[in-house]
């Protein structure tokens, strides 16, 4: 920019108002922020550039568009780069992606996101689910030693859907008509080591082969099961081929030695007054959130940094 042109526009600066002011420094401490986002995102094909429309590792480095360094593959001949095929692929403003990572480490609302990123609440909305669109399906390669399973109920919603409903729109965060499960609720499986290593899910049913199917993947033959006694939990113990000791809650108790769900009970509790701030969460997305807990509860609190949350949503493994 030539020096008049400059002098021009930060003399305008001194017609702005406040708030005006805080947008442009907002979008100057984006520009600032955005190389770092690029070298994040660059750094997925820092060792070989993979195609993403054929897998190939048969690439070559063929110029740059849009500030990136651009590939073309040797067997589909498709060109691509480090977004392409992404969840990120096609979003603007990569000078806010740490600044949504951020937000994600610190469980920002929406609202909050959108004052302090400057953009829309829908916009808030979109990155929020492209950025857990990966993350949301990392859980633990196994549990290992005890471990506590209990399911828990969300409520049923349709928030933000609301045509083609066929009963009326409850109040956001609302109460379930009826009490215990009914067709207003969704069951979540948590099941939680000892050691902290969590993994959960959404239910399809709270049957004996929806909790098997759920389990199966992260016990191994050696891990002691705990659960409240529910008659659907004991089954899928039996087929895991599992220890397995149930704790008659209903008998009143609730620790009987080492035996007890009360590490699975605190998670259901932390996750549930966690998911209240947002208001209630669509059940379609219900997953996401799952999936952002899951993360942030890592390492016993001391989840993702917002570069680490950024490489995650680009599929990178942390
Ligand atoms: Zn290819």
């Amino acid at each position: 920019m030539r020096k008049p042109e400059l002098k021009r526009i930060t003399a305008a600066l001194r017609q702005l108002t406040p708030v005006q002011r805080k947008i442009v420094a907002l979008e100057l401490a984006s520009l600032d922020a955005q190389p770092a986002s690029v070298t994040i995102a660059e750094s997925r094909f820092a060792v070989k550039a993979t195609c993403p429309h054929c897998e190939s590792e048969r690439t070559i480095r063929h110029g740059h568009a849009n500030g990136l360094q651009r590939y073309r593959c040797r067997v589909c001949g498709k060109t691509f780069s480090a977004l392409t095929g992404t969840p990120l692929s096609g979003l603007h403003k990569r000078g806010w992606w740490l600044g949504q990572a951020e937000a994600l480490r610190d469980g920002l609302t929406l609202h909050q996101v959108a004052d302090t990123l400057n953009i829309h609440v829908s916009t808030a909305h979109r990155w929020r689910h492209r950025f857990l669109t990966l993350p949301k399906a990392i859980q633990p390669r196994a549990l290992t030693g005890i471990a506590e399973a209990d399911e828990t109920m969300f409520l049923l919603s349709f928030k933000g859907k609301r045509n083609g409903l066929d009963r009326k729109a409850r109040k956001r965060g609302g109460k379930a008509a009826k009490r215990g499960l009914s067709q207003e609720q969704v069951p979540v499986l948590v099941a939680r080591d000892r050691s902290g290593v969590t993994m959960d899910c959404v239910l399809q049913a709270m049957d004996t082969p929806s909790m098997y199917a759920a389990l199966k993947p992260f016990l191994t033959e050696d891990v002691v099961l705990c659960t409240d006694g529910s008659l659907a939990l004991a089954g899928a113990a039996r087929q895991l081929g599992v220890e397995h000791h149930a704790v008659k809650l209903s008998a009143g108790i609730r620790v009987d030695g080492a035996w007890h769900v009360q590490n699975v009970n605190a998670y259901h509790s932390r996750l549930k007054a966690w998911v209240s701030k947002f208001r209630g969460v669509a059940t379609c997305y219900l997953e996401n959130y799952l999936g952002w807990f899951r993360a942030l509860d890592r390492e016993h609190g001391n989840g993702p940094k917002p570069a680490q949350w950024l490489a995650l949503a680009l599929g990178g493994v942390v």
